[in-house]
């Protein structure tokens, strides 16, 4: 697996740091690490320097089937030829097929497109509030550690402080209550009430899946109340987890499954590979609540991001990557918790389903203490250093949200990659 690369000629250099001075004209939003890339291929990415990493982020769970990928640069060539844009005050056939395509995976229902999975959850906010309107009902009941956005409906819906402070007043009609805690769920619920909106695996939050229990008993409460079940699917969904929703797969095998349903299902991430788009699908009768000119955005569904989603979804079916997901990730999973195992000091835990997999650093890691930094984005600094791109999720845990089409050779470079860290902080 090693590559030799020679040492980069010195006006190579020079170019990152050109790039880097590019960006004192852009707004400092992000925390970024300094890293610049070229170009990629597959799990793979090259850096300004030439030098090789592999991408077992997945730009944050994005690029479902890789860095340059052929079929999709074909998908956008050919469409890019026929059309790229109309609007929607028009019919094309790619918004039709996907949405058919997307309904066809998760059940009765109608799609809305957007660019984005904040777009996308606002769009279910809507959604909500239209439902419970005529009742006077508006709240939406969201979880801690959730995340579902930088909108200002988004953070009002994020269950963290974080991405709240100074930008109030909030958006009214948002409450938190713990995750997978269904008496706290329960206990949240006023006459106001309209729904309830939860991830199926918490990202940001730390990677936590919803316990079968938990998806059931939201369900019966749901109905109960008359409050819509609202699945925040943009970064566990798309076959991540090994089925299409998380949800379908959480639940596999589990008695009862079979009652359980979402009113609302929100998309973005893996759907474009890449190229920005999003989707909000609404279980019918509800879909139709959002009749003619309620909700609208210029970008939703062009022909273009819906050429490229259409290819992704087939060649995910062709090359039963849903598959790939299941197995790779239980590999991959398997591997870690050997070395969560074998390195307890290092690792605490491994959690996750399919290829969206998180390890939880132990709480003092002596190498750590020197930097205030938080010890997940130490870690995954250092897995920089090794070669490998990884996620730093709250204060400790690395993320994996890695291609769909991730090989497993790619995997075993990851581990070892992962491994020679570990053991230099043992
Ligand atoms: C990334 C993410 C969002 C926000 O999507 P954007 O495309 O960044 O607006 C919402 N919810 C979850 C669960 C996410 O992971």
């Amino acid at each position: 697996m090693k590559e030799i690369v020679p040492t980069p000629p010195a006006i190579i250099h020079n170019d990152a740091e050109r790039i880097l001075s590019l960006f004192q004209n852009v707004v400092p939003s992000y925390g970024r690490f300094e890293l610049v890339f070229k170009r990629g291929a597959g799990s793979h990415l090259w850096d300004a320097n030439g030098r090789r990493y592999l991408d077992l982020g997945g730009g944050i769970a994005v690029c479902s089937l890789g860095h340059g990928n052929p079929e999709i640069t074909e998908a956008l060539v050919e469409q890019s030829k026929e059309l790229v844009h109309i609007s929607n005050l028009y019919y094309h056939e790619p918004q039709g097929r996907l949405a058919a395509a997307l309904v066809r995976l998760i059940g009765p229902g109608k799609v809305f497109f957007c660019n984005s999975g904040a777009e996308a959850n606002e769009g279910l906010y809507k959604l909500a509030r239209r439902f419970g309107h005529d009742e006077g009902r508006f709240e939406i009941i969201t979880t801690r550690n959730s995340f579902h956005g930088r909108t200002l409906a988004g953070i009002a819906a994020t269950g963290q402080e974080k991405v709240k402070q100074g930008f109030g007043p909030a958006v009214a009609g948002f409450r938190h209550v713990p995750y997978n805690d269904l008496e706290a769920m329960r206990a949240a619920i006023s006459p106001a009430t309209c729904a309830v909106l939860v991830e199926g695996i918490q990202g940001e939050g730390g990677v936590t899946p919803a316990t079968p229990e938990y998806l059931l008993g939201l369900r019966q409460l749901c109905d109960e109340k008359k409050l819509l079940l609202l699945i925040d699917s943009v970064q566990c969904g798309h076959f991540r987890s090994g089925r299409f929703q998380s949800y379908q797969r959480l639940l596999e095998g589990v008695p009862g499954a079979d009652a359980f349903y979402a009113d609302g299902i929100s998309m973005a991430k893996s759907l474009g590979g890449g190229f920005p788009i999003g989707a909000f699908w609404a279980r019918q009768p509800y879909a139709d609540l959002l009749g003619p000119g309620t909700h609208a955005t210029t970008f939703g569904g062009t022909p273009l991001g819906c050429a490229v989603a259409l290819k992704i979804l087939s060649v995910i079916e062709r090359d039963r990557l849903d598959e790939n997901a299941r197995n790779t990730g239980e590999w991959l999973k398997h591997e870690l918790e050997q070395m969560a195992a074998a390195y307890p000091s290092v690792i605490r835990s491994v959690r996750g389903v399919g290829l969206m997999i998180g390890f939880e650093l132990a709480e003092q890691i002596g190498a750590f203490a020197k930097s205030p930094k938080p010890a997940s984005v130490q870690f995954v600094n250092l897995l920089h250093e090794a070669g490998l791109l990884t996620i730093p999720s709250g204060s400790h845990v690395v993320r994996l949200l890695p291609a769909l089409n991730l090989t497993g050779s790619d995997a075993a470079e990851g581990i070892a990659l992962i491994k020679s860290v570990v053991v230099k902080l043992v």
